[in-house]
């Protein structure tokens, strides 16, 4: 699915956390918004998943305006910084649960969705598992699971790696993008770190201050 930012601000009262924001994300891209804290990234995911609205500019999908959908219709998946799952539940209740506002896709049960999803993060055999028995990157691709179990058309990731090592962090980095590009999902991803950004993406974006100051392919930025 391809993602337009049409000149999107957002203000907040007095403060405005994005400002006059134009951004293309192409069909099947990996794009990351990339800034010091405060510059407007999360602000960003937030108006994509449509948990907000644009004080002013046009969100499109596919050419057609977003505005008014609820987050519901909008074909997203999320996997935020702290992971999220519900303690309570076992990991293959947690990915199911990213089917409890959608049908899984192609048709499949629920429950052979959370085997494949289970195999796609490298997981099979979790399923009994309770969250707390999982190490952080575990989690973390868990909930990964979860965001792509109806099958959303766009993945939104918000430092979803902030939590662990560097190392760790390193290799499911690697892993993401390789189960990003099998499945051809658009993806924005947020992170504050720049090393991060140039590694992982296939185009970013910079922000500062709500403003975004280039966009561009990593080896042709800085
Ligand atoms: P980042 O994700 O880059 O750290 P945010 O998008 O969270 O930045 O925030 C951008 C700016 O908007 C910050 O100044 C923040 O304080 C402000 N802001 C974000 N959300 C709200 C809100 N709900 N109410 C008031 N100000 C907000
Ligand atoms: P992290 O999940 O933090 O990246 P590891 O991948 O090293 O850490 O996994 C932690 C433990 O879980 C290791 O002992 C490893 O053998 C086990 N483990 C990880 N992935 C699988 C898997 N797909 N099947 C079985 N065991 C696994």
């Amino acid at each position: 699915m391809r993602v337009e930012l049409d000149g999107v601000s957002k203000r907040y009262g007095e403060t405005t956390a994005l400002e006059s924001a134009s951004i293309t994300v192409e069909d099947g891209e990996f794009f990351t918004l990339v800034g010091p804290s405060g510059c407007g990234k999360t602000t960003t995911l937030r108006l994509l998943a449509g948990f907000e609205e644009p004080t002013e500019g046009a969100i499109r999908f596919d050419g057609e305006s977003v505005a008014g959908t609820p987050p519901e219709d909008r074909s997203v998946g999320l996997v935020f910084q702290s992971y999220a799952l519900f303690p309570h539940m076992s990991v293959a209740e947690n990915v199911a649960y990213g089917l409890n506002f959608a049908d899984p896709p192609d048709g499949v049960s629920t429950d052979e969705r959370v085997v494949e999803l289970l195999e796609l993060v490298g997981l099979s055999g979790f399923d009994d598992r309770d969250p707390s028995e999982l190490s952080g990157g575990q989690q973390q691709r868990v909930a990964l699971a979860r965001a792509l179990a109806p099958g959303p058309d766009l993945l939104l990731l918000d430092e979803p790696m902030s939590a662990l090592d560097a190392r760790l962090r390193q290799r499911l980095r690697r892993e993401l993008r390789e189960i990003q590009r099998n499945l051809e999902i658009t993806t924005v991803y947020v992170t504050h770190d720049q090393a991060e950004a140039l590694a992982v993406s296939d185009r970013l974006a910079v922000l500062s201050d709500g403003t975004v100051e280039q966009t561009g392919e990593p080896t042709r930025l800085y």
